[in-house]
């Protein structure tokens, strides 16, 4: 007789390589580890069809299904609405969709039993079709523990509130590792009740109420205040409990196995010399401030390897390639100052648009990351032991910033990022690097995330926290579908 279909996840990441890379490595380990099978479903991604399609075939050689949703209809949206808008707006009107192809799948006969649906954070509107199907929906945060933190805030000073008369979250706020953050740091959209998309975010918060849980790529010793706060919240009922799963680092992504002329430039470099530049799959810096950076990179002395993005030339720091303001398609490296690639040649790469990034971090000749502070790119660094300059540009990255520098303990802050239009000189860039390589609170810094790495490993070894936690959460699916079996 043919053994039991497995248990069967479906998984729903929003657009964004920082939703779906942490997202496929869930779904790769809840079926290599937990004898489940699982299903990611993901929306078109023009602006990264590439690694995006490079994502879901490595997913399937894994053993994960795949689903992309179809294109909605976008067009009668004003010209000028905001990047942040049309995606929210892409997301809910693909909900009928995803639900349809749910309701369907479930129907076909032979279909193994689906046990949970997990949407990202930003694919709360999917929660209802997990009661309809009569699972438990499970969110997945791609962000930190803290982020959600403050998503629960928003909520609960709204309780009540209507459209309109939306309250602002007060400032500063004291998150429960003790760092406060000052109003210019909390996330984008949540940082004004004037952010039109202010009352998006309080209604994407309200829906994480029906949520049976938050899976979170965390891990418990990055932030263990944060997660010990949720456990009180959960055990009142006040929100859902959230679980520590993390770090989902992905390790051997096709595309990363290919030759890389990052990794054979490392390759020739010493052990423990380099600093890694790079702003994230969206970030952008103004004309003005790539010359700074250039400049600054050069005056520190030390090897680098900068991942080069186009300007913006509308100030905007987040443009994504489908974005309107992505709209700069020209060669990135041809906006670096004149001489500047032959005057640095002997000791500095410069590469456009994107690097294979987790093995450039984990090569032994990267010593240090000048960040934009995205989750994924900080759960990457400290995972492979590498201190970071701080340097957010948008979202939730400055909240990002002043953890890791005020309470992980694993990055040094530029005033970047601390004030809107300001441009960072070379002398403050060309200082941070000098002191995170060289420097006496950058040893500290060292120190603090060599500890955190340890931590990070440990989360994923067997018997690891994160580990055992996720199982605990899968077990209680697959509890759940054998307790259905016996009733039928
Ligand atoms: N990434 C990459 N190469 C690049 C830029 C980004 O591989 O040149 C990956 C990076 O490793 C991370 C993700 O894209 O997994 C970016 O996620 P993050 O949360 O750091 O930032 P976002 O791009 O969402 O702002």
């Amino acid at each position: 007789r043919a053994a039991p279909p497995r248990p069967h996840v479906v998984l729903v990441a929003s657009p964004g390589a920082g939703h779906l890379n942490p997202m496929s490595e869930l779904a790769r380990r809840l079926v290599a580890h937990f004898g489940l099978a699982a299903t990611l479903v993901t929306f078109p991604d023009p602006s990264a069809a590439g690694p995006q399609s490079a994502v879901l075939s490595s997913l399937r050689d894994a053993g994960v299904a795949t689903a992309v949703l179809p294109a909605v209809p976008l067009d009668d949206l004003p010209p000028d609405t905001r990047v942040e808008a049309v995606f929210f707006e892409m997301i809910a009107r693909s909900v009928p969709l995803l639900r349809a192809m749910l309701l369907r799948d479930a129907a076909a006969s032979g279909a193994p039993p689906l046990v949970a649906l997990v949407p990202d954070f930003f694919c709360s509107a999917a929660l209802p079709i997990a009661a309809e199907l009569g699972v438990p929906g499970y969110l997945f945060v791609p962000a930190s523990l803290a982020a959600i933190h403050v998503m629960r805030r928003a909520v609960e000073i709204n309780d009540g509130a209507a459209a309109g008369e939306y309250r602002e979250i007060p400032a500063p706020l004291r998150l429960p590792s003790g760092v406060s953050l000052r109003r210019e740091d909390l996330p984008d959209g949540v940082r004004s009740r004037e952010d039109p998309m202010y009352g998006r975010f309080v209604e994407e918060g309200r829906r994480y109420r029906a949520a049976a849980g938050f899976l979170v790529n965390t891990f418990y010793e990055i932030d263990p205040a944060t997660v010990e706060e949720f456990k009180r919240a959960a055990e009142q009922g006040a929100f859902p409990p959230a679980y520590p799963v993390g770090p989902f680092v992905r390790s051997s992504f096709d595309e990363d196995s290919a030759s890389s002329p990052c990794i054979e430039w490392l390759d020739r470099q010493p052990t423990g010399s380099v600093v890694y530049v790079s702003f994230g799959s969206a970030g952008a810096l103004s004309v003005e401030q790539t010359a700074e950076l250039a400049a600054g990179i050069e005056d520190s002395g030390h090897r680098f390897l900068w991942v080069v993005r186009a300007p913006s030339l509308d100030g905007t720091s987040f443009a994504m390639g489908s974005s309107d303001n992505g709209k700069n398609k020209d060669d990135p490296l041809a906006w670096l100052p004149d001489g500047f690639v032959e005057r640095t040649s002997g000791r500095g790469l410069t590469v456009a648009a994107w690097a294979p990034q987790v093995r450039v971090l984990a090569h032994p000749a990267t010593a240090a990351f000048v960040s934009h502070c995205g989750w994924n790119s900080t759960l990457e660094s400290v995972a492979a032991g590498v201190p970071m300059v701080a340097w957010p540009l948008y979202a939730e990255q400055r909240m990002n910033a002043t953890f890791l520098s005020e309470g992980a303990g694993v990055a040094l802050r530029l005033r970047a990022g601390r004030d809107d239009g300001v441009v960072v000189g070379r002398e403050e860039i060309a200082a941070a690097v000098r002191e995170l390589m060289e420097g006496e609170k950058g040893r500290a810094v060292r120190r603090r995330t060599g500890d955190l790495q340890q931590a990070a490993d440990m989360a994923w070894a067997p018997e690891g926290s994160s580990r055992r936690v996720l199982e605990e959460v899968a077990g209680r699916w697959k509890a759940a579908a054998l307790g259905v079996g016996k009733e039928k």
